[in-house]
């Protein structure tokens, strides 16, 4: 089967087939997005799921109703996701596998407060460019929030199946006996000693720092092979006021490095409780602070007209957030010989991206996808999960093609180059002037950048002819 078909059926939004038991108990550990979308699937196929998160999200847990009765306090950024506080884009492809998994999400969410945009009220500018159709165009419209919105929407849902439920603690470590996983060790919020909870599956998604490799190398086992970009990206995020009506709800200003040109982006969403998150970013050294006089210094110089207007003319709702990434990076877990059987990795733990592209939180609920066909698909339990491992390795790479390819133009980046980068560089170079021309082209992208077909789906013969006579012509 081709990548692009695998791609087509994790994507997929049929709904599961019932459930189909399996384990007595399952333990995920992160109780973030990526821990949320596996627990749901996991409650297919297990007794119990526990998850156990380091944050206290039993406190945290607010009803919908309660989140749209007070939108402005209800649901804060925790601790334990310190980039809850940064804008945070939902992908076509995610808000639909939402839909699969909790039938009715969408809809619920908008009664809850998230936006859907008035159609025709979002700009999207490419150097500096206002451009009429852009290749992101479903992203720009459809389910809007904030991080921590989405995320307590997700979690009212996961915690409210039967057999699901959070321990609030931190993971120490695996128990794992021969080649499988049988447990996990434990520290409970205020014990100092650490505990063991059996389990018969284990799902790491305790994010991009995660000490999986630590964990099962206790057990003489390999960590899988790490890969970095390093791309030094720079984000600030302010909060404002919104009016009831503006004529502009979204902007997105895309600025790609070029000779006298530094790499920007930018943008402005609307969100729940009438306010705007609006996000200035940079590369390297260029490094937007927490002083709001630089914040808006920036709105105004480095970004087109509307970012200025927002910063200049309504009331800013937060202090600035600012947050350094010093990396993309990939765990290939399908590339390890040995591996526990009873155990994966979903989310940020296996890949996290460049978050300018918006993959993160669509990718971890695709891995959850990834673990659902695994799942139903007679699994032999006895040996390592590299069926899981291998469908989860085609999002990756869709993810990170998708987000290095652009990111390897940047003046400070390095490497590591892909196999036949030239020509991926210029066929993304001609798809990207295409889409500029070419509705068809245009929409193909545009599927491929919401995460709803798999790059190689643009190597087509007649997409490549198309394109190429949309840039000559
Ligand atoms: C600045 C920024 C902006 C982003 N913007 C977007 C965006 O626009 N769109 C998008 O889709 N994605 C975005 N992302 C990515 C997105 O935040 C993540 O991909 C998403 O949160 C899924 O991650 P996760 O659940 O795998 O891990 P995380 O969200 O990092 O969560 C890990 C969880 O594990 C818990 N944990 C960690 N260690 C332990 C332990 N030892 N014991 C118990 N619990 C533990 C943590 O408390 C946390 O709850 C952005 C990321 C960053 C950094």
């Amino acid at each position: 089967m081709s990548v692009a078909r695998r791609f087509a059926r994790i994507s997929s939004a049929a709904r599961p087939a019932g459930r189909r038991l399996l384990f007595r108990r399952a333990v995920v550990l992160g109780g973030s997005v990526a821990g949320l979308m596996a627990a749901r699937v996991l409650s297919d196929h297990a007794d119990e799921v526990v998850i156990i998160e380091r944050d206290d999200l039993e406190t945290l847990t607010v009803t919908d109703e309660q989140i749209a009765a007070d939108p402005l306090h209800a649901v804060p950024p925790r601790p334990g996701v310190p980039q809850g506080a940064q804008v945070h884009a939902l992908l076509p492809a995610g808000q639909m596998q939402l839909e699969r998994w909790f039938p009715g999400f969408v809809d619920a969410a908008l009664e809850t407060g998230a936006i859907n945009p008035p159609p025709g009220s979002g700009r999207f500018y490419l150097d500096g460019q206002l451009r009429a159709d852009p290749p992101t165009g479903p992203a720009m419209q459809g389910l809007i929030s904030s991080r921590p919105f989405l995320e307590a929407l997700i979690r009212n849902r996961v915690l409210a199946l039967p057999g699901v439920r959070v321990e609030r603690g931190r993971a120490q470590g695996l128990t794992i006996a021969g080649d499988a996983v049988t447990g996990v060790r434990w520290i409970p919020e205020g014990s100092e000693q650490a505990v063991e909870q059996d389990a018969d599956f284990v799902v790491d998604a305790t994010g991009r720092s995660t000490r999986l490799g630590d964990w099962i190398g206790e057990y003489g086992f390999t960590a899988p092979p790490l890969q970095r970009m390093g791309i030094k990206l720079n984000y600030a995020t302010a909060i404002y006021r919104r009016p009831p009506d503006p004529q502009v709800w979204t902007a997105i200003s895309v600025v790609t490095a070029a000779p006298g040109r530094t790499a920007r982006i930018g943008g402005f969403t609307p969100i729940e409780g009438d306010r705007w998150t609006m996000l200035v970013s940079g590369y390297a050294d260029d490094r937007p602070s927490r002083d709001p006089e630089d914040y808006q210094r920036r709105c105004e110089q480095d970004f087109p007209a509307e970012f200025g207007d927002v910063a200049r003319t309504a009331e800013r709702a937060s202090e600035i957030a600012t947050y350094h990434q010093v990396d993309s990076r990939r765990r290939n877990f399908d590339e390890l010989d040995r591996f526990p059987a009873r155990l994966v990795a979903a989310g940020d733990a296996v890949a996290s991206f460049n978050p300018v592209y918006g993959q993160g939180m669509t990718s971890a609920m695709l891995h959850a996808s990834c673990l659902s066909d695994y799942l139903r698909g007679d699994p032999d339990l006895q040996r390592p999960a590299t069926g899981y491992f291998a469908d989860v390795r085609v999002v990756v790479d869709a993810a990170w093609q998708i987000s290095t390819m652009p990111d390897l133009a940047l003046p400070h980046v390095d490497g590591p180059y892909p196999p036949g980068y030239p020509v991926l560089q210029w066929f993304g170079r001609l798809m990207a002037q295409a889409a500029a021309k070419d509705r068809t082209v245009n929409r193909e992208l545009g599927l491929v950048t919401s995460m709803l077909a798999h790059p190689s789906s643009l190597a087509r013969p007649g997409l490549l002819l198309r394109a190429l006579t949309a840039t000559i012509r």
